[in-house]
């Protein structure tokens, strides 16, 4: 699949390349990055990262608030509320 061929308004995506790839992850942003590094980790084979500006992280990543939210707002014992309280230790150990 060539996405720089889709890419809208002309616009080529940055990583966007022949080389083969086993998986594509669109959008450099800490959900795509994030999601890049555990898939290499797992030993997927070859992962494309997708970004259609200059250089990653350009958006909602780094134009937040830096909380990592406790969960207190979700139902207790809901998966949000457990991936919250989860996510803050996997953030801090990272
Ligand atoms: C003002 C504000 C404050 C926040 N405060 C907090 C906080 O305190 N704590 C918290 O946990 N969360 C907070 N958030 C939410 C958090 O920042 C977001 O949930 C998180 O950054 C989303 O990450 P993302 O990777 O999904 O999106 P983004 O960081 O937006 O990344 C998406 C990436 O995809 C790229 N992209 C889009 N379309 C394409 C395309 N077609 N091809 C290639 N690339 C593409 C973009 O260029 C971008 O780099 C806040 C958000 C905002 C806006």
């Amino acid at each position: 699949m060539s996405a720089s061929a889709e890419a809208p308004r002309g616009r080529r995506t940055r990583g966007a390349s022949s080389s083969p790839a086993d998986v594509t992850v669109i959008g450099g942003g800490i959900v795509g990055l994030a999601t890049a590094r555990s898939l290499l980790k797992a030993g997927v084979g070859a992962v494309r990262l997708l970004e259609k500006e200059a250089s990653v992280a350009q958006h909602q990543s780094t134009h937040n608030s830096g909380v990592l939210h406790a969960g207190l707002q979700y139902h207790p014992g809901s998966e949000k509320a457990r991936l919250a309280r989860s996510g803050i230790h996997a953030m801090i150990s990272f």
